[in-house]
């Protein structure tokens, strides 16, 4: 459930004609809804109402300001997987005291970062980490909160970049190994254990790997607990949304594709998940990326030009992998619809089989192939929905492309909550050495 949808023929995000956005704020243009973040975050928080938990929303899917805030107003945690996102955390109004801390590279400065900050545990992901956030807390006199990652060797059936709870991988301990690892972490005197966490993998479009790993998983924890005292337990994130036919209002049916695969809903994933949690009496933390911020978003490109060859009609677009770099990295699916719906669009003999693609010079930048759009032409506007994760955090300035603006959208108001980067800016912190002068 998501608030972009057309109305007469146009699309709005919430009241805002997204068009409009486009016109004042020129493309490419990230749009996301602040009911929808919202909305989102309360679906998950509601749905784990029966267990003690804390929702972490992963900064890392969308770390704009303005939506850590959003998140934050509406008593979310963060988990955190570097220094800067803490930082742009408390910049935010996150509490670090709600902030958990993953990653298997952590640096000292890191450490000692969060550490004075106060966060409520590292998710250490192996012994030389834990060896070195005890040193580092030791010379700060402090004890630090600690849960290890546990991989516990189950495959999330998604994606191969993004499957992450495998012995084929590189992040946690694993599971045969754990119960060492706490007996010697109990050992060191400036760590505190205080948790347990997990994280299988991302875009998990079913519930059981989830199940899976929590079955396998509970019991450990349940022995931590008994033996050293953990308070919490984190099922990681990775719930996934729905790509194809992220529109979901009546009219637009017709894009819907037959390939509709199952989404997990925050009702589907409690029901399955909050049985087996329950029983352990720990509190439960969740750290949804995606789910939260993934379907709150779109962005917005101009069409360039129109390009026949006899082979292929290409859509040439004014956003390019730079701006969204998932089709080209992980050749995942976007929805791509016009802003303005035209009456018989959805016939057949009005739609032509394209591929949008961008300006940068490199096969992969593309965001669809082969696909039935309606028949565009120069200065026409496009939405790639359900952007609003993994978007515009992994943008760059490759082909020096300045990163697009971002809007956040509440009811009938809109505020840029990035300003289009200033030209200048991509070269301002380099310098010609007075040798070649
Ligand atoms: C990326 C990540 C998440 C969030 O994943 P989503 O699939 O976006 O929910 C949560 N926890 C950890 C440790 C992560 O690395």
């Amino acid at each position: 459930m998501h608030d972009f949808s057309f109305k007469r023929g146009k699309l709005y995000c919430e009241n805002v004609s997204v068009a409009s956005l486009a016109k004042k704020h020129g493309s490419p243009l990230y749009v996301y809804s602040h009911t929808t973040l919202t909305r989102n975050f309360e679906q998950l928080d509601d749905a784990l109402s029966p267990v003690d938990h804390l929702v972490c929303y992963s900064p890392k899917a969308n770390s704009n300001l303005a939506v850590l805030r959003t998140l934050a107003n509406a008593g979310s945690g963060f988990d955190i997987v570097s220094g800067g996102e803490l930082r742009r955390v408390i910049a935010a109004g996150g509490d670090p005291s709600k902030c958990v801390f993953a990653g298997v590279g952590k640096s000292e400065e890191e450490i000692e970062l969060a550490l004075k900050k106060g966060i409520y545990a590292f998710n250490a992901e192996s012994e030389p980490e834990l060896i070195r956030i005890n040193k580092v807390a030791r010379l700060l006199k402090k004890k630090a909160p600690i849960a290890v990652r546990v991989n516990p060797n189950v495959d999330a059936k998604t994606h191969a970049k993004i499957t992450t709870g495998t012995y084929d991988n590189k992040f946690g301990i694993a599971f045969e190994e754990i119960e060492g690892v706490y007996e010697r972490t109990a050992k060191l005197k400036h760590l505190h254990l205080r948790g347990l966490q997990m994280h299988i993998g991302s875009q998990l479009t079913e519930i059981g790997p989830f199940e899976k790993a929590a079955n396998k998983i509970v019991p450990l924890a349940k022995r931590l607990a008994e033996k050293h005292g953990i308070e919490f337990f984190s099922i990681g994130g990775g719930v996934g949304i729905a790509y194809e036919s992220a529109l979901e209002s009546g009219d637009a049916k017709w894009w819907r594709s037959p390939k509709r695969k199952n989404v997990l809903t925050p009702a589907k994933y409690a029901a399955k998940l909050v049985p087996l949690l329950k029983p352990l009496g720990l509190r439960i933390l969740v750290e949804p990326g995606r789910f939260i911020a993934g379907n709150a978003g779109i962005l917005i490109t101009r069409v360039e030009y129109v390009k026949q060859t006899g082979v292929k009609n290409f859509v040439i677009v004014d956003a390019a992998m730079n701006d969204l770099a998932r089709p080209a990295l992980y050749d995942s699916f976007h929805e791509i619809v016009p802003l303005t719906r035209k009456a018989g669009d959805h016939r057949k003999k009005n739609q032509i089989s394209s591929d949008v693609v961008g300006p940068i010079c490199e096969s992969g930048d593309y965001f669809c192939k082969n696909r039935p759009l309606p028949k565009v032409g120069e200065g026409d506007y496009l939405a790639l929905l359900s952007a609003g994760a993994y978007g515009f955090v992994m943008a760059s300035n490759y082909n020096v492309r300045p990163f697009p603006a971002e809007v956040l959208v509440k009811g009938s108001q809109a505020e840029v909550v990035r300003k289009r980067q200033p030209i200048k800016q991509l070269w301002a912190s380099e310098s010609v050495p007075k040798w070649l002068e």
